[in-house]
């Protein structure tokens, strides 16, 4: 039988339909490489259930009633709920959490047909950018097992990186799906806030949050996407537009680009390699055609502070629900109610998770709102605004993911160099703007990425200029 693990996406569709090979192979398959891989701790929990939906997805191929995705295993960040399984949000405190429904990501990747081969590994309540705040342990890089994979959705991406399977989904607070899929060598997408319901999807910063995907190619990212994007009733911030398909606007010949590059963030850059790698991607697209111009983009550098007041204000709120009286885990014998909820959150929550919740009870205490918090959203404002007046002359604007490539487990020990970390991904988030890494490269066999931030709705643009940068290169191959 051919290599399974080299397939992408698509290819997997079309060996289920012309039973090259079943889903109850390739379900066999992955479940053997993750376990294989068990040392890079990319799962916390895995499907018991996944072969009996394999089979199901086999007697419907057989019956030619398959849906889109039909018969293709994948991963979930274990930030979704799924009914009557385990979501951890890689905390203590959901250590043993069943949840009662499934998130409405999960749903439609479900009924899309696609056997759940188990939850990925991340950062506590998607607070990181290493995966090394998890309950369950870091992750590894599979491309250098002694380097993180980047955060917070690290599991998903190391799953896609080491061939555990050929999607898997994510979420992006503050870069959490394009800052891994830089550091794994991948493709990860991070649609329009509100392109993709929230409902079921563990809250920790919620006016950016966002639901997304990791994948080997763009084309297949696109595909994906357009399974997990749409209307929801159940999110009161969900966008109600019709979602195009993303695949065949990615593939389409008749997208039109002008890449704006952003001069002085550019001019900026700190690591040479990091810089030269820009230009080179730069003169692939402009090889393939690409109009290019340059930008001013204004107040983008107050974008990691803003970021800093305003998550940690929204997280500080979504986690006091964590009170050990209606979810997750209860401290033993308290004395009273206070010592009920003060050792149930002590006990439960990590220390980058304390951290941000006393910094955000902090920003939005009565002395000190208007200061912090009103502040922040007015320079959030001003961003947006930056983005608007940009995308009145360009199409998308290009950007690396990461200012630098994957650093060793344990090495950042500063806070405020690990926050660092996202300084070219926060400001998409802060916009609620789309946008995508692609591998632009390596720097001593060690992964980069390019990015690219597209006007509200535009993920089908995003997907066209990506895909047309692999069409001239073949750093995702790699
Ligand atoms: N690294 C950022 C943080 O720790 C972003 C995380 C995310 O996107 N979930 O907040």
């Amino acid at each position: 039988m051919e290599d399974l693990s080299k397939l992408s996406l698509v290819e997997q569709i079309n060996g289920l339909k012309s039973k090259k090979f079943s889903s109850i192979e390739l379900t066999e398959f992955y479940l053997k490489r993750i376990d294989q891989e068990k040392v890079l701790n990319s799962f916390i929990s895995l499907n018991e259930n996944a072969l009996k939906e394999a089979k199901k997805s086999d007697e419907k191929i057989a019956k030619n009633k398959s849906s889109s995705l039909e018969g293709i295993p994948i991963a979930h960040k274990d930030i979704f709920c799924i009914k009557d399984q385990k979501t951890t949000c890689g905390s203590k405190m959901l250590e043993n959490f069943i949840s009662p429904y499934s998130s409405t990501v999960y749903e439609k990747l479900s009924s899309s047909g696609t056997v759940n081969l188990g939850k990925t590994n991340m950062d506590e309540f998607a607070m990181g950018s290493s995966n090394e705040t998890s309950f369950f342990g870091s992750v590894l890089n599979p491309i250098d097992p002694e380097r993180v994979p980047g955060g917070s959705s690290g599991g998903s991406a190391t799953a896609v990186a080491a061939n555990l399977c050929s999607f898997a989904t994510g979420t992006d607070t503050g870069g959490s799906i394009r800052q891994p899929a830089a550091f794994c060598g991948i493709t990860g997408i991070k649609p329009t806030y509100g392109r993709v319901s929230r409902w079921g999807m563990i809250a920790f910063a919620s006016s950016l949050d966002q639901g997304g995907i990791f994948a080997k190619n763009a084309l297949d990212a696109a595909l994906a996407l357009e399974n997990i994007a749409g209307f929801d009733e159940k999110d009161s911030t969900s966008i109600n537009k019709k979602v195009p398909s993303f695949f065949n606007q990615a593939k389409s010949k008749d997208e039109e680009h002008v890449v704006g590059i952003p001069k002085k963030i550019i001019e900026d850059i700190k690591d040479d390699n990091v810089k030269n790698n820009f230009f080179e991607s730069l003169d692939i697209l402009k090889k393939s055609g690409v109009k290019v111009k340059e930008i001013d983009l204004k107040n983008i550098q107050y974008s990691l502070p803003v970021y800093y007041v305003i998550a940690p204000a929204e997280c500080s709120a979504n986690l006091s629900r964590y009170d050990g009286v209606r979810f997750g885990h209860r401290c033993e014998n308290p004395k009273d109610l206070d010592d009920l909820y003060e050792r149930s959150r002590a006990e439960g929550f990590g220390e980058e998770v304390k951290k941000r919740i006393l910094i955000g009870t902090y920003c939005l205490s009565a002395g000190y709102y208007d200061a912090y918090y009103l502040k922040a959203q007015k320079i959030r404002n001003l961003i947006k605004q930056s983005f608007m007046d940009a995308f009145k002359e360009v199409s998308s604007i290009m950007m690396p993911t990461c200012a630098n490539v994957s650093f060793k487990l344990n090495s950042i020990q500063n806070p405020v160099e690990m926050y660092e970390q996202d300084i070219y991904t926060i400001p998409a988030n802060l916009a609620g703007l789309p946008a995508i890494s692609i591998p632009s490269g390596k720097i001593n066999k060690l992964p980069l990425g390019i990015q690219f931030i597209g006007n509200y709705l535009e993920e089908g643009n995003l997907l066209n200029l990506s895909n047309k940068f692999q069409q001239n290169s073949n750093f995702h191959n790699e």
